[in-house]
């Protein structure tokens, strides 16, 4: 089946023909962080719904060049670093360090660039972006010598949000700082210096000033990717205005189309509602890891759901995903168990073998539901057949090799070197003791013991296994 892709531009699914179809080659373009403060997990979330398409891209035999801006220059930062009253780039470069931590955390693949906004060679570029829109007639500098987008000079401008710019006009407020724009949708490509942003200035055929979030990408994109791209991602939220904008300023440039697929991840919610600092459901990173939570395990909830449905992040949800690992973990570990014997005694001429149903469903718009649901009645299957002994060493080491090749776009198995402590495999062992001579109550208190530590003692058909817990959390 090949591959198909929902394209929020047509609003359809849409059968994926890249560029370049004999090169293989990709170019994706993903909206990263702006680095004023500590990115949350529905950022995360969308981060790592491109994650899986790189992936599985990846494994369908693409190559990969991706993108991930990093904005370290816009109203935010500034304002971020006037309050705390250091310069801008050192502000900006403790969220820069948070987010690159986070994302090793949750296993995501790095991009092959991150592009920052206020480098000085992307910072030529963007203006001399701005002055190809000037002489084109697609922008214009406003009395108050910020420089804007002519939206109506653009008859395409509305095409991706399918949005009525007369509606816009009839709603819009105009705030008194926007007198000047002959528009209200037109929005800053170089916005005027002025003292709220301190020492944050470049010198501009307009002035002084500083460039707008969305020529940011645009520039970017372009210098590091060419004029055209094949994939450009973000969250719904970057649909309008950004990416609107973002196809306004290159596309005015270059004449050419811009983007061939646009894909949108859908909002995180928290309990059903959405995440707010006023309704203490805001959640980063390291507040999920000091639950005792690892990364592989936010890594699996927030993997889990379709992209294009909103997700409701609960700490049930949570316990689920770590449930749902500790199911893989167990049956590789049996698995290897099986093909490190070399038993080719038993009748296993019914035994299921390894299909490509798990790569056809993400093939499907990258239907991870779907896929999921193949590998767990995989596992329950192969554990039936392992229960049975109808389960010999080649087809577990089929299913082994199965798993390796679909883990590459996962990125779920355990590490290797999760080291246990002393001290609880020593409660561990002390348990086991206790359980042999059948004094269960004693059992019980040095689970508890264990539990407190941190980890978690499973009692399997193999004896106890350790896994990082919850902890008293
Ligand atoms: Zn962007």
């Amino acid at each position: 089946m090949a591959l198909r892709f929902f394209n929020t531009y047509s609003r359809e699914i849409e059968e994926f023909e890249p560029r370049d179809p004999t090169a293989r080659s990709i170019r994706m373009y993903t909206c990263g962080p702006t680095v004023y403060s500590r990115a949350h997990i529905g950022n995360f979330r969308a981060y790592i719904f491109e994650d899986l398409l790189q992936r599985h891209l990846e494994l369908r035999g693409y190559k990969v060049h991706r993108v991930m801006n990093i904005t370290d220059v816009e109203d935010k930062t500034i304002r971020g670093a006037r309050e705390a009253g250091i310069p801008l780039q050192k502000f900006t470069e403790q969220f820069k360090d948070a987010f690159f931590e986070d994302a090793h955390m949750l296993r995501i693949k790095r991009a092959d660039d991150y592009p920052a906004a206020t480098d000085q060679r992307y910072i030529a570029r963007m203006i001399e972006m701005i002055s190809a829109l000037i002489s084109k007639g697609l922008a214009y500098q406003a009395d108050d010598k910020s420089v804007y987008f002519r939206i109506n000079k653009f008859p395409d401008y509305g095409k991706l949000a399918h949005f009525d710019l007369t509606q816009l006009q009839s709603t819009g407020r105009v705030k008194h700082d926007e007198y000047d724009k002959e528009h209200i949708g037109d929005f800053a490509l170089w916005k005027a210096w002025d003292e709220a942003d301190g020492d944050v200035k470049w010198d501009s055929p307009w002035g002084p000033g500083r460039p707008g979030w969305h020529i940011e990408c645009s520039a970017m994109s372009m210098a590091l990717l060419g004029d055209q791209i094949d994939i450009h991602c973000g969250g719904v939220d970057n649909i309008f205005p950004h990416h609107e904008a973002e196809i306004a300023q290159s596309e005015g440039v270059t004449g050419k189309k811009f983007v061939r697929y646009w894909l949108h991840c859908a909002h995180l919610l928290v309990d059903g509602q959405k995440m707010a600092k006023s309704l203490g459901n805001f959640y980063t990173v390291p507040d999920v890891l000091a639950k005792s939570y690892t990364g592989r395990e936010l890594r699996y909830a927030l993997l889990r759901v379709h992209y294009r449905v909103p997700l409701n992040f609960t700490w049930e949800g949570m316990n689920e995903a770590r449930e749902s690992l500790a199911r893989i973990d167990d049956w590789l570990a049996r698995l290897r168990q099986i093909a490190k014997s070399g038993n080719v005694q038993r009748s296993t001429a019914n035994a299921q073998r390894p299909t490509t149903a798990f790569e056809d469903a993400l093939d499907d718009d990258l239907n991870i539901s779907a896929a999921l649901g193949f590998l767990f009645e995989s596992i329950r299957e192969t554990n039936r057949a392992m229960d049975q002994n109808k389960m010999d060493a080649a087809p577990a080491s089929e299913w082994l090799d199965w798993w390796k090749r679909i883990n590459t776009v996962l990125d779920l198995e355990a590490e290797a070197d999760v080291v246990v402590p002393h001290e609880v495999a020593q409660l561990a062992e002390e348990r086991e003791n206790a359980r042999r001579e059948k004094n269960w109550k004693r059992s019980d208190e040095l689970r508890d013991r264990i539990s407190a530590l941190g980890w978690e003692v499973r009692d399997t058909k193999d004896g106890p296994k350790l896994t990082r817990g919850a902890g008293s959390a």
